[in-house]
């Protein structure tokens, strides 16, 4: 099997370059590998999705080494997270010197150089001109969560409208909101009340459904929406559902809530998706790409919305000061080098899967923007859904040095790290390609 070049990193010390990949040593997974999954198999929650078993000991850009010692191409940057590639030096300097100087000492209470920085960042770079306020938490469902209680806090309203296929986080508020998958859901109810979920890309199924039969729209305090649809499909909707929310939310006073949490940070060649569609929202959630892996997450409101009182919301970790060093260091790398990498490549990663789609008849409908991409796996002969064929598809590109992950009923994502070169790209794709031959 081939292997490519790993393209030297801009700072990169050449002594931590990992080397080329795919570059697969041993069967898969490997005994060491083999080992440690029987371990964690033992322990760990049984809830965890693993497609397969790669065991990872080190990564560094689009390279991820396993403790076998084999190197894998990442197209999934551990769920659209490691935006500026794995370890790149700018955020682990940041993180070393900041972790060096102040860990903790809680947000909430306290004020701190590094989270001050991150918040007028935060303001200056998300959509619209007015100012704003952010409130930093540690994960994307956290952020959905704080962003429900803010919109019915400032409304005084209660009802809250999302989308099928939508997914916004696990815990109790933003699982309401999720509809993604019915197994998400199983078992916990009741959920939070007052949710309603309409078609994504159905603005009119709001007005003339949910508006005359389930609530009155003076009821509702906000509607969520994601801009891309993630864990539901990589799905881009029409600009025209995009601005027909705002201006259903404008009609009646509505907060219009938009998760970048997946497809925000530079991943569609812009800082944040809902920019494509020319819409400002009243409250962006961020995460994910956010700060590379460090954990963060952002809800930024346009500064009247944002008016509960002290002691209304808070947390012990949120705005963390090392993951506020690293959010810093990956926006500037974002804002810089890599929104424009990924509006360069986009283009580029489209085609290939258009190209792919037309020789493989088990690959379908290819859609993207940015680097934000993906397929569905259906069986050739029907054209229905086949779960069973991805898992295939999956197990086949892992084997041959590929990290993919899947989404909605039966997609494969394409989210590489913002850092990925063009022929990383061509080589990973042509590994998916074989994969899919192989199994369809
Ligand atoms: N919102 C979107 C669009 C997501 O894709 C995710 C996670 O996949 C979340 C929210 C939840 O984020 P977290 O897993 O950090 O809680």
């Amino acid at each position: 099997m081939t292997t490519i070049a790993n393209p030297p990193m801009k700072g990169a010390s050449p002594a931590e370059a990992l080397g080329g990949a795919p570059l697969i040593r041993t069967a898969l997974p490997g005994p060491i590998g083999a080992g440690l999954v029987a371990r964690d198999v033992r322990v760990s929650s049984p809830s965890n999705t693993r497609d397969y078993p790669l065991v990872v000991k080190r990564a560094l850009g689009c390279v991820v080494e396993d403790v076998d010692g084999n190197r894998f191409l990442d197209l999934a940057a551990g769920i659209a997270v490691c935006a500026t590639g794995h370890c790149h030096p700018k955020v682990v300097a940041a993180i070393q010197r900041q972790s060096a100087e102040l860990i903790h000492i809680c947000g909430s209470d306290f004020y701190y150089p590094v989270m001050i920085e991150l918040m007028e960042k935060l303001s200056a770079i998300t959509p619209g001109d007015k100012p704003k306020r952010v409130l930093l938490t540690n994960s994307g469902t956290e952020a959905t969560e704080a962003a429900f209680k803010l919109s019915r806090f400032h409304t005084k309203r209660k009802w809250a409208i999302g989308f099928h296929g939508s997914f916004h986080g696990r815990t109790m508020g933003s699982l309401s909101l999720t509809c993604s998958k019915a197994r998400q859901k199983q078992g916990f109810g009741p959920l939070v009340p007052m949710v309603a979920h309409a078609p994504y890309g159905d603005v009119d199924f709001i007005r003339n459904v949910l508006f005359k039969q389930q609530m009155q729209p003076d009821e509702v305090a906000a509607i969520f929406f994601e801009p891309i649809q993630g864990e539901g499909g990589y799905l881009i909707p029409d600009a025209s559902f995009v601005q027909g929310l705002r201006k259903l939310c404008d009609e009646y006073g509505i907060l219009l809530i938009c998760d970048e949490i997946q497809a925000g940070m530079g991943r569609t060649g812009r800082m944040f998706a809902c920019e494509h569609f020319g819409i400002v929202p009243d409250i962006v959630l961020s995460a994910k790409g956010l700060a590379s892996g460090m954990p963060i997450a952002a809800v930024i409101a346009q500064e009247p919305i944002m008016n509960w009182p002290p002691g209304a919301q808070g947390s012990t970790y949120g705005g963390n000061p090392v993951s506020c060093a690293a959010a810093l260091a990956t926006i500037e790398l974002v804002e810089s080098e890599l929104r424009a990498n990924a509006a360069a490549l986009g283009p580029r990663l489209l085609a290939q899967l258009q190209g792919i789609s037309s020789r493989r008849s088990c690959v379908v409908r290819p859609r993207g923007l940015g680097l934000m991409a993906g397929v569905d796996i259906v069986q050739p002969k029907t054209g229905k859904p086949d779960v069973g064929l991805r898992s295939q598809i999956l197990q086949g590109a892992y084997q041959r040095g590929v990290i993919l992950l899947p989404c909605g009923e039966s997609g494969i994502r394409f989210c590489p790290p913002l850092v990925i070169s063009e022929r990383e790209m061509q080589t990973g794709l042509e590994r998916f390609e074989e994969a899919a031959a192989a199994a369809g």
